[in-house]
């Protein structure tokens, strides 16, 4: 295939969403949507007669954010209606074709009639469908079909497009909606035989799999594409094979988006679009399709540093704590207050370069200490940084000084940045060119800790998926099955996201509901999502514990009873539990291996380290693990919620 010109597919990519699926007043639901990169916008009419603004008006405000309107809708209950009720349809469609002139649209979406009263039969439907054709070509209009998972008559797409193709009229289409096709489990394989040009709209939406009434499933759960489980980049595959190349308009309904930020919507829906086609892209080289050219899912090989940002006065307690787990203080930046401390191949940088304006400075006066930044270890850091920017992730740059790299960077959770690195001289040389060792490695040096084994990101619930969708989209990663952890003050949601095929980058994402868990309040302290763990690797546990013990680092103490329930629930030796007990380490298995953990004490507002062996295939974080953490933790507090000092 010819190269694509990045920006020319990007701009004919028409990409669209119904109003009705993101938060705000109207005008604000616009600004947000033409400031994501849609091109156009579906109207429910609800959404301007609740707002109060006119057709005549909803068009210009559409125009002046430079958005088409692709669709107006719904209309509910047309085809197959016995006298009079038939022409009261018609007469309520005509009526809509006049506010459709005023809106400057020329489709509406008709979905399959869902009264008790409407009489079946397809060839009833598709006559009703050629005479409303007519009214329409009169009016300049179309009209697009929909089945309902829930119509009484029609609920799959099978048979609106027989109807459509017995209607037989230039006016008449279908309308492709995925989750009506996805929900109902319809090989989304037999849209492959519709003529393209018969495809008057195509709606995206996915969902998490509920066992569920459809039509509660679908007005409340829907997400962005990618976000869910059901195979909608097979559906747009099937889609894409017949030609079609309108607009892909999504269509959410979902309770927590609409109290969600509009903006950060908009944004997660076409970054779920522009994800979407880039899949569809490479899984069908042999079909034209629109979409943004850019280097596929990137490889992780793992993290290459995490960076502190605090202030001087608090750098001693955290190289203190940092001592305790066995790292050295090995070199320290050349122009700037940057301190590196490493052990194994990790990196931990501390950056109390707080007088500056540095980007470092600004997320300390508004976090206080805090992981704001980590680096990750991919083939071609360019290509990374090129692919998270046609995602719509924000890149990032600071002035530098003579000497120093610049190292390809993004603003991600939280505003916290990710750096790419890579084998390229200018960025593997930095800790040899921007660094410079000092010594002052005692000969005890060393716990035997070897790699990042994860990161653990916090953030509000409702921000979840936005961050799921942003790490998943940009790398090649797969994501686990959510688990609730209970936490006295709330329910904690937990989800990792690993690197395919190698899991040499995991990152666990906890969703926080409330201010009262322990993952809330580290939110509420630290005034917003970041890193709240790092775990660190070994390979052998036991010997780890009592190098740690040797250098003053203090385990978080864990409660007997623990090892009680432990000893009963695995049958395990006594003499294995003690020596858990007696090192304070927490144990998991499955059955592709054994896990173990040790946690530090809370650091500022609630960080802490997390020391893991994984032996066999274990794939777990020891979620099970974490209602005796968070216990453990909050025995520790103090009665304000701050860690005890
Ligand atoms: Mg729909
Ligand atoms: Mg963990």
């Amino acid at each position: 295939m010819a190269p694509v010109d990045t920006a020319r597919a990007r701009a004919a990519m028409k990409t669209s969403i119904a109003t009705v699926s993101i938060s705000g007043e109207f005008p604000e639901k616009l600004a947000a949507i033409a400031k994501a990169g849609f091109t156009g916008v579906e109207i429910f009419e609800n959404d301007f007669l609740t707002y109060d603004a006119s057709p005549r008006e909803v068009s210009r405000m559409a125009a002046d954010h430079g958005l088409d309107i692709t669709l107006f809708q719904p209309f509910r209950d047309f085809e197959g209606m016995p006298e009079p009720h038939r022409a009261r349809a018609f007469d309520r469609a005509q009526r809509k074709f006049d506010i459709m002139g005023e809106l400057g649209t020329d489709l509406i979406l008709i979905c399959s009639n869902v009264s008790p009263i409407s009489l079946g039969g397809i060839d009833r439907a598709a006559a009703d469908f050629y005479e409303l054709g007519e009214l329409a070509a009169r009016h300049g209009v179309r009209v697009g079909y929909e089945a309902l998972a829930w119509g009484r008559h029609v609920s799959d797409h099978r048979d609106a497009w027989e109807v459509v193709r017995r209607a037989d009229h230039a006016n008449v289409g279908i309308i492709l909606d995925s989750f009506h096709t996805l929900s109902r489990k319809i090989d989304p394989n037999s849209i492959r035989s519709i003529p393209g040009d018969k495809i008057f709209i195509v709606q995206l939406a996915d969902a998490p799999l509920f066992d569920m009434d459809l039509l509660y499933w679908s007005r409340h759960f829907r997400n962005m594409p990618g976000e869910g489980d059901l195979p909608v980049v097979d559906f747009m595959r099937a889609v894409a094979a017949t030609g079609y190349n309108g607009p892909l308009s999504l269509e959410i309904f979902n309770d927590q988006f609409r109290g969600g930020s509009a903006r950060a919507l908009a944004e997660d829906g076409h970054r779920s679009l522009v994800y979407i086609m880039d899949q569809v892209r490479r899984l069908e080289p042999d079909i034209a399709i629109t979409a943004p050219d850019m280097p596929d899912r990137i490889h992780t090989q793992g993290v290459e540093f995490v960076e502190f940002t605090t202030a001087a006065e608090d750098k001693d307690d955290l190289g203190a704590l940092l001592s305790t787990l066995g790292f050295s203080r090995s070199a320290r930046h050349r122009n700037r207050d940057v301190d590196l401390y490493t052990q194994g191949d990790i990196r931990i940088v501390i950056n109390t370069d707080t007088q500056s304006d540095s980007f470092a400075s600004a997320s300390y006066s508004v976090h206080g200490t805090n992981a704001y930044a980590f680096g990750i270890k991919v083939e071609n850091a360019a290509d990374a940084l090129k692919r998270a920017a046609a995602l719509g992730a924000p890149t990032f740059a600071e002035p530098r000084q003579p000497g120093e790299a610049a190292v390809p960077a993004i603003q991600g959770v939280g505003n916290g940045v990710v750096y790419f690195l890579d084998d390229t001289p200018a960025l593997s040389g930095i800790w040899d060119n921007e660094f410079v060792a000092i010594d002052e490695k005692s000969e005890a040096a060393g716990a035997g800790l070897t790699r990042i084994d994860h990161l653990a990101q916090t953030t509000r619930y409702d921000e979840m998926l936005t961050w799921l969708l942003f790490y998943t989209s940009i790398f090649s990663t797969r994501r686990t099955p959510m688990v609730d952890v209970v936490d006295p003050g709330g329910l904690v949601r937990s989800q990792a996201i690993e690197s395919v095929p190698e899991p040499a980058f995991r990152l666990t994402m906890n969703g926080a509901d409330s201010r009262k868990t322990f993952a809330g309040k580290f939110l509420a302290e630290g005034f917003g999502t970041s890193i709240q763990h790092i775990a660190l690797a070994t390979d052998d546990i036991f010997a780890t514990a009592k190098q740690l013990e040797a250098r003053g680092f203090q385990a978080l103490p864990i409660s007997r009873n623990y090892y009680d329930d432990l000893e009963a629930r695995f049958g395990l030796e006594p003499e294995f539990s003690d020596a858990l007990r007696a090192a304070s380490i927490l144990y998991d298995r499955d059955d592709n291996g054994e896990y173990f953990q040790i946690y530090s004490r809370t650091f500022g507002e609630g960080f802490f380290f997390e020391v893991v062996e994984r032996r066999g295939a274990y794939a777990g974080y020891g979620a099970m693990n974490a209602p005796f953490r968070i216990a453990a933790q909050r025995r520790l507090l103090r009665p304000d919620g701050m860690p005890k000092s």
